[in-house]
């Protein structure tokens, strides 16, 4: 190779380094891949200042010989070069050759991989070949990633923000242990453990290796399949609530992948369970025949296109629904499992931490305790939690057929309780034999008010009243437009009404169900929904209709309710189809149990 094409390749490696390499995270992931693809069993990523100064990934995979070793650096490999399509039908995370040298163009690179036949060292700088000798015979490869970004001007903008440099690789190792549960992860910064998985294939203990027991406990097992799609995986408590999305963690046919409308599907599920701007955590791998997916978007993008979504959407939501239905879902007052408990353990990761917190042989010890809890559960048959615990098997096609044919009145999904007080003319203090309870009594109010007016939304013949006085309402234009455009909606609701004027309606009849001396009001909340509406979903319709109408009739804060008034509430409530929130996902039970309240004033220990 002459002097002047050596050069021009160095510089066309830079330029590509540009496009390929934007962030520490990409180099880590390049590496990582390749060591997966080189089926290791224990890949170790070693990071000094957030990977900027140095990145060292070690595996024990099957490793290179002199000649492998030495194009993998070379602009034109095309060894590694996969068709798109191939993508999802082959074990290879595939699909780069170009990586590798626009890394070394910009850094300092050495090579140390063995076959275990024979060993090859290599040091690259800047693009440059410095060396290449005999190596040691390590069966596995191990790279080592200098002064990333060194003779170009980006360089800075990393130095700056090192936190978010780690946070973006926490993460994606973070992914990939999840999705390569067999696979042992260790990632360290500056010599401190940030993950340490075992490689032993159990799923929910890389969850535990990853967010801590007290979510652990707080997982729950999904399964389900129907004619296109198989799903498994974990879903977490309501309880747990994130404030962003990334705790979710899509596995396509074990291939990790991000997908916004996989996403909605699941916090759509989550629907009245959790504010709409909360997330949970949540591991769902699907599993498809290739033919379903399309690979038309950026591979390194990670996301792709499904030709059968509706299918996969209603398997999805099924599933979830059916598992958040089976559980009582009352939060306890005494375990601290909120979502700033969980982030604040999150963050500190980055910082310096204690090494024995992440000793694994501790949460090893950990884990295995916490199993044969949930396995004593389950087999001790008086115990509640045993149905619970269980993973569910729903063949979604059969089950949908049978509760056709056999509408089943549900059960309630609380105990009785027992009013004995009023706090702050707020929240009922209530009891049985199982603990002590405080009920919101806005948002238990609510949530009753909001499943009745939800079935007689979906009333097709809703029974109608007559006002004495016609309610006439007045809009701008722009606004009676679009009203103008979904009259029909109205009607369907059982609205009477006729166009006065130009803009104005006179509303005559209105649907029974409608909260008496505030018809007015509840009028013009219905029509603001019509009106701010931007993509029309009638589901989504019904339930803001539902829930906004709920809020106007119920029992507002410092209302002082009598005693009945509570044993009402209370009984409703327990016969909602759910009890533990209100439509905007805000709790309506906590609870002490009876061991809490022994616990804490030291009657046991
Ligand atoms: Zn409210
Ligand atoms: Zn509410």
């Amino acid at each position: 190779m002459s002097k002047i094409q050596v050069m021009d390749e160095v510089l066309a490696n830079k330029i590509a380094a540009g496009e390929v390499v934007e962030r520490c995270m990409n180099v880590v992931k390049e590496l990582v891949e390749n060591a997966i693809d080189a089926k290791s069993k224990e890949i170790h990523i070693d990071l000094i200042d957030s990977g900027v100064k140095e990145i060292k990934v070690t595996d024990d995979g099957i490793g290179m010989d002199r000649e492998d070793a030495e194009l993998a650096f070379s602009r034109h490999a095309t060894s590694k070069l996969k068709q798109i399509d191939d993508l999802f039908h082959i074990d290879s995370l595939g699909f780069r050759g170009e990586a590798l040298p626009s890394i070394a163009s910009v850094s300092d690179v050495t090579l140390k991989t063995s076959n275990g036949e024979s060993g090859t060292e290599l040091h690259i700088s800047g693009g440059n070949f410095l060396s290449v000798e005999s190596g040691e015979l390590r069966q596995g490869t191990s790279i080592l990633v200098k002064d990333l970004f060194y003779n170009t001007p980006v360089r800075l903008k990393y130095l700056k923000n090192l936190y978010t440099e780690l946070s973006y690789i926490t993460e994606y190792v973070h992914k990939m242990a999840l999705s390569y549960p067999e696979i042992k992860f260790v990632l360290t910064n500056n010599q401190k453990v940030l993950l340490n998985t075992d490689g032993s294939g159990r799923l929910l203990k890389v969850i535990h290796d990853i967010y801590g027991l007290s979510v652990t406990k707080k997982m729950i097992e999904i399964q389900g399949e129907n004619d296109d799609y198989e799903i498994s995986g974990y879903i977490s408590y309501p309880e747990i609530q994130k404030s962003n999305k990334n705790a979710i963690t899509l596995l396509i046919n074990g291939r990790y992948i991000k997908n916004n409308e996989i996403i909605r599907m699941i916090t759509d599920s989550y629907h009245t369970y959790m504010p709409p701007d909360k997330y949970p955590i949540v591991v769902l791998k699907i599993d498809v025949d290739p033919i379903l997916i399309d690979v038309n978007v950026h591979p390194t993008k990670m996301d792709i296109k499904f030709s059968k979504m509706d299918t996969l959407k209603e398997l999805i939501q099924a599933v979830i629904k059916k598992e958040l239905e089976r559980l009582t879902l009352i939060p306890d007052a005494s375990l601290e499992t909120t979502v700033e408990g969980l982030e604040t353990k999150i963050s500190t990761n980055y910082a310096p931490t204690r090494q024995e917190e992440f000793d694994a042989k501790k949460k090893e010890e950990e884990f295995q305790a916490f199993e044969k809890m949930t396995l004593n559960l389950e087999q001790n048959p008086s115990y509640e939690v045993q149905e619970e615990n269980r993973p569910l098997t729903t063949n979604f096609n059969q089950e949908e057929k049978e509760e056709k044919s056999l509408p089943q009145k549900k059960e309630a999904r609380i105990k009785q309780m027992y009013p004995v007080g009023l706090v702050h003319g707020t929240y009922v203090i209530a009891e049985n034999e199982d603990g002590m309870f405080l009920i919101d009594q806005h948002a238990a109010n609510e949530r009753i008010n909001y499943e009745y007016y939800l079935e007689q939304l979906s009333n097709p013949n809703p029974v109608q009243m007559d006002l004495l006085i016609p309610i006439t309402l007045e809009f701008p234009t722009n606004e009676y437009l679009i009203l103008k455009e979904n009259f029909e909606l109205l009607t369907k609701m059982g609205f009477v009404f006729e166009e006065f004027g130009l803009q104005t309606i006179a509303i005559r009849t209105v649907p029974i169900w409608l909260p008496k001396g505030n018809e007015e009001r509840a009028i013009q909340k219905i029509i603001e929904i019509i009106i701010e509406k931007e993509s029309f979903d009638m589901e989504r319709f019904v339930h803001r209709v539902a829930a906004t109408v709920a809020c106007k009739a119920s029992i507002k804060a410092n209302d002082h309710i009598t005693k009945e008034d509570m044993e009402v509430l209370l009984e409703r409530l327990r016969n909602c189809e759910n009890p533990f929130t209100c439509p905007h996902g805000r709790p309506t039970i906590i609870t002490y149990s009876k061991y809490d309240l022994e616990k804490l004033f030291k009657r046991s220990m």
